[in-house]
């Protein structure tokens, strides 16, 4: 059994999430990929599986069904811990290091992300992830996540509409604005790093 929590209160966002948006976020959106997700999987092999080996194993076995709602469980539960009600709105030590290592600058990094996060056409994700000793923006469109693949993903913001429009409307870029200057939870973006060794090639 599958199951989700959200580590702060409804209105530990405000005045960036609202507390409403967040209740129906949090209870309806991502509760019903959890609880859709038990109903899948049981009585099946996918059943007992932690989540990302469920994950890895519904992505190499084409079970989509289950496969989106795994990666929509697994997404949102990443994204609540992406955001901090302190909003750290700075990384620093080696997060800061790779961040200028792979974009320039933390100013520009923010510039690509919100690019990024603009342009995706649609429902879907953009991800901080690390490949090796740089890091990479990802968009991934739907349920789609690295989650099981060789990028380690370090944080994310959720553009599908339900995680803004109550407070944004059509304004996704504001929405955008409000993760990248005060919600980034850099601390747990800093937790995901994996040490890299030495700069070898993988
Ligand atoms: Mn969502």
């Amino acid at each position: 059994m599958i199951q989700s929590n959200l580590p702060y209160d409804y209105d530990a966002l405000e005045p960036h999430v609202s507390a409403k948006t967040l209740r129906f976020h949090y209870d309806k959106h991502h509760k019903g990929y959890v609880d859709k997700l038990n109903k899948l999987v049981e009585g099946t092999v996918y059943a007992d599986l932690p989540l990302e080996t469920l994950i890895g194993r519904a992505r190499d076995e084409a079970k989509i069904d289950i496969l989106n709602n795994a990666q929509q469980a697994w997404n949102h539960a990443f994204l609540w811990e992406s955001m901090a009600a302190s909003g750290e709105t700075q990384p620093d030590g080696r997060i800061k290091e790779m961040i200028e290592s792979s974009f320039g600058d933390v100013a520009t990094f923010k510039k690509q992300f919100r690019n990024a996060a603009t342009g995706l056409f649609g429902s879907g994700w953009v991800w901080l992830v690390q490949d090796g000793d740089k890091l990479q923006i990802l968009a991934t469109g739907n349920a789609d996540s690295p989650v099981g693949t060789h990028l380690t993903p370090l944080l994310v913001l959720d553009v599908w509409e339900h995680a803004y429009y109550l407070d944004y409307q059509n304004e996704r870029a504001r929405y955008i604005d409000a993760f990248l200057e005060k919600l980034i939870n850099w601390k747990f973006a800093a937790a995901n790093l994996r040490e890299t060794g030495n700069t070898r090639a993988a």
